[in-house]
């Protein structure tokens, strides 16, 4: 429960109209934004044009969001490439460099554009979703230098909304503290890990963390956050904690409302769930590769593959928000496997052993009996339970549950799974 909070956090919305349009109106919505980027791209990005060329197609190919199957995925490693041949941007920039205000550098390196007028929806519709208001201050403490995060998409995102902020990038744990002591601010920005660390060192300084840090409510980002980390840094803070997550070369891709229940996707984006495979879209509830596409006239990247691994759900959010949901981050998708045409991921193995607690470790193992394949859980207990039927055909309905694919439970002697050995084991073999 937060503290005591003279602002109504509860309901809100960035840009009500848009957030809330009926689920075909919306769809009519993206595929009208979409034909217009397809088109200004086609004309204004050399690498969007090179792309079409390429499978013979032209903008009037791409109506609708299905006919985005038709163009192939541009993943992370081919804009490196490209970006080598044709630095800095690879061509998919849409204006002439020098109207640019800035230049950013993520690991790769990765150069990507700043623009000067600054308007992707995604972190703001987050941040308001989160509870953030008109006047609030916040504390930014993701890094200000080379990377496009903190300075382009926070911090503008911020302004945007009519908030103060404190530039405060990462690191300098104690001066952190002192500043929220000293300032007040109410929002933070930043990852769930370096709050626990500001936690930390306030309580080592004595201080109060419910009376004397003034946090209401926290957007994290950049890492994944686990259920327990958040709560113990909502009761800490008695604050409200919610992530959005994106790339920097895309921007925002997803963000929690209140609710909770995954990341809407923004809508100034179109979001696709695809077999990497095929790059086919998998519809609602199924695992694959996030490939997103941008409405962003300055960089408009097209089917752009994060590597990352999720499902997306429409069923409705009681926030009143339609889009779609990521229903979470499950990993990347190079440490994936598929069981029954299904991707299934480490992080999944790892959700169903902490619904029970009884579980010390498990590793999936993956074979192939008469053309089909089976997964088995291998599971080692803490100690014996005294009914172990009722506790595997438990672990049988979480495995149906987090997975969406049938699986075995064989309970093996503690040891017999080796420290260091892969979550997931494929021993299919394709003869
Ligand atoms: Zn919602």
């Amino acid at each position: 429960m937060p503290k005591h909070d003279p602002m109504d956090r509860t309901s809100g919305f960035l840009k009500k109209d848009l957030e809330t349009l009926p689920p075909k109106k919306r769809i009519e919505y993206l595929n009208l934004k979409l034909r217009g980027i397809i088109q200004y791209a086609y004309k204004h990005s050399i690498a969007v044009k090179n792309k079409l060329d390429s499978v013979g197609l032209t903008p009037k190919d791409i109506q609708t969001i299905k006919d985005l199957e038709k163009i192939p995925i541009t993943k992370k490693t081919e804009l490196m490439e490209l970006q080598k041949k044709n630095p800095p941007f690879g061509g998919f920039e849409a204006l002439p460099i020098t109207e640019l205000r800035r230049i950013y550098i993520s690991p790769g390196p990765i150069f990507e554009p700043g623009e000067a007028d600054y308007d992707e929806l995604g972190w703001a519709q987050g941040m308001v979703a989160a509870g953030v208001r008109p006047g609030d201050m916040a504390i930014n403490t993701f890094s200000y230098h080379m990377v496009p995060f903190a300075l382009q998409m926070i911090d503008n995102s911020l302004h945007r909304i009519g908030c103060i902020t404190i530039p405060a990038g990462i690191g300098n744990t104690e001066q952190q503290v002192n500043i929220l002591k000293t300032l007040k601010a109410n929002v933070y920005c930043g990852t769930a890990s370096f709050l626990l660390n500001i936690a930390e060192k306030a309580e080592e300084m004595g201080l109060d963390l419910k009376k004397d840090i003034n946090l209401k409510v926290g957007l994290v980002a950049t890492e994944m956050l686990p259920e327990s980390l958040r709560s113990k840094l909502e009761q800490k803070f008695e604050m409200i904690i919610r992530q959005s997550y994106g790339t920097a070369d895309i921007g925002c891709l997803g963000y929690e409302c209140l609710k909770k229940n995954g990341m809407h996707v923004p809508d100034d984006k179109i979001v696709e769930i695809v077999d990497p495979s095929t790059g086919k879209q998998v519809g609602p509830g199924k695992a694959g590769e996030i490939v997103a596409t941008t409405f962003n006239k300055v960089y408009p990247l097209i089917r752009f593959g994060t590597g990352d691994l999720s499902l997306l759900t429409e069923t409705p959010c009681p926030c009143g928000r339609i889009s779609p949901r990521l229903v979470k981050i499950l990993g990347r998708v190079d440490q994936a496997t598929k069981v029954r045409g299904l991707f299934i991921h480490p992080g999944q193995a790892d959700e169903v052993a902490s619904k029970h607690p009884q579980i010390s470790k498990v590793q999936v193992i993956v074979t192939r009996k008469e053309h089909k394949d089976e997964m088995t859980f291998q599971v080692e207990l803490k100690e014996e339970v005294s009914q172990p039927e009722k506790l595997m055909s438990e672990i049988e309905q979480s495995i149906r549950d987090v997975m969406k694919v049938r699986g075995g439970v064989q309970f093996v002697l503690k040891g017999a799974i080796p420290a260091g050995a892969n979550k997931i084991e494929d021993r299919r073999t394709w003869e």
